[in-house]
């Protein structure tokens, strides 16, 4: 069986935790577009040099290097039986790239997944996140600002697969494991696991 799933959610919806358990679980690749931004700056390849104007400002990088950076992701041969996108689509530019990749192989993706929770919750999280982690985007001002493009920008992608009947939202307050049991669960049910 092959799998094709997104995980959605504001920043700090602990996207990143439970991508690697649905992943381990179904087998599939968790494919995280932070994380590839993150990797390319680490190594200031061109691409990271480009993403870290936008990523520090808490704004979006733009849908062209996005969608390029995830095109040619999803053709590398372990993304060929399914995969779990974290963090993308964000936009509806980005859908329209992510539904023509897929189009192309007659495929199409099963289910979104959003984890919810409150603006404040952010805040209070990624704050915490900042002491441990370190991460240059994760100040209280730049916090701000990601939650503001999350709304415009992010949150009508959520309407997008709604409208498809394709999406699933999962309470995001509680421990990291009450919330992997709701998210175990709603997979299960939706794609008829056990
Ligand atoms: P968070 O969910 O906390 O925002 P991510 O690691 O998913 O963390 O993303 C960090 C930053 O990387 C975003 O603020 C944005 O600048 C950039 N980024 C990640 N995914 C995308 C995307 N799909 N489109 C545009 N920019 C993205």
């Amino acid at each position: 069986m092959s799998f094709r799933l997104i995980l959605a959610g504001p920043p700090g919806a602990g996207k990143g935790t439970q991508a690697t358990t649905v992943s381990e679980r179904l087998g599939i690749p968790a494919i995280s577009t932070g994380e590839i931004f993150r990797s390319e700056m680490a190594s200031q390849s061109d691409v990271g040099l480009e993403a870290q104007r936008y990523i520090s400002e808490g704004n979006l990088v733009p849908d062209s290097v996005t969608n390029e950076i995830v095109r040619r992701r999803l053709a590398q041969p372990d993304a060929a039986e399914g995969f779990l996108l974290d963090g993308y689509p964000r936009t509806l530019d980005q859908i329209s790239a992510l539904d023509e990749m897929l189009a192309d192989d007659g495929l199409s993706i099963d289910a979104m997944l959003d984890i919810e929770i409150s603006d404040e919750e952010i805040m209070g999280r990624l704050l915490k996140r900042a002491e441990i982690e370190g991460r240059a985007d994760d100040t209280p001002e730049v916090i701000a600002h990601r939650i503001s493009v999350y709304h415009e920008a992010t949150e009508p992608i959520l309407d997008a697969f709604r409208e498809r009947g394709k999406l699933i939202s999962i309470n995001g307050l509680g421990t990291i494991g009450e919330v992997r049991e709701r998210i175990v669960a709603a997979v299960n049910e939706r794609l008829g696991l056990d």
